[in-house]
């Protein structure tokens, strides 16, 4: 079975954040590492996209090529920092260009922001009605993840 080689992109207002939540899901296949039930997979970066409106991307993208990486993940903290990342659709119609697999999410949604978000309607759209579903899980995971 050929390993997958993954590269997980993080929001870089939370370029501090030391990955906690995706390693555990990675390690678990929960949330959107779900897909890769039964599957070789290799985290082979952690980057943060340099900030507004991603100044790391192209970089990050080369760099990730040249290792192997075909999966590039964006982290669950585009979604539930507040605001959502408001440059997800550029940023994905980068990366799809560049021919790489591109799923937006990483680790189950926490509970808290799951509550916050919904209350607040931020996810009333059409993108993330696309792209929370690897995410949101069920509420048992999600509080595994608060
Ligand atoms: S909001 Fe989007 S573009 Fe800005 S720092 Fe976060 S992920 Fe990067």
């Amino acid at each position: 079975m050929e390993k997958i080689k993954l590269g997980i992109i993080i929001c870089d207002h939370f370029r501090t954040c030391s990955g906690g939540k995706c390693f555990k899901a990675l390690h678990n296949k929960e949330g959107a590492f779900e897909a890769y039930k039964g599957q070789d997979v290799e985290l082979a970066a952690f980057a943060t996209c340099g900030g507004c409106p991603g100044t790391n991307i192209e970089y990050a993208n080369d760099e990730m090529t040249k290792n192997g990486i075909t999966h590039i993940h964006f982290a669950t903290c585009f979604s539930i920092g507040y605001p959502p990342c408001s440059h997800k659709d550029a940023l994905e119609k980068f990366f799809i260009n560049k021919k790489m697999n591109v799923t937006f999410g990483t680790h189950p949604i926490p509970q808290k922001y799951y509550i916050l978000h919904t209350n607040l309607r931020t996810w009333n759209n059409e993108f993330f009605h696309k792209n929370l579903k690897s995410t949101l899980a069920n509420e048992k995971i999600r509080l595994k993840y608060d």
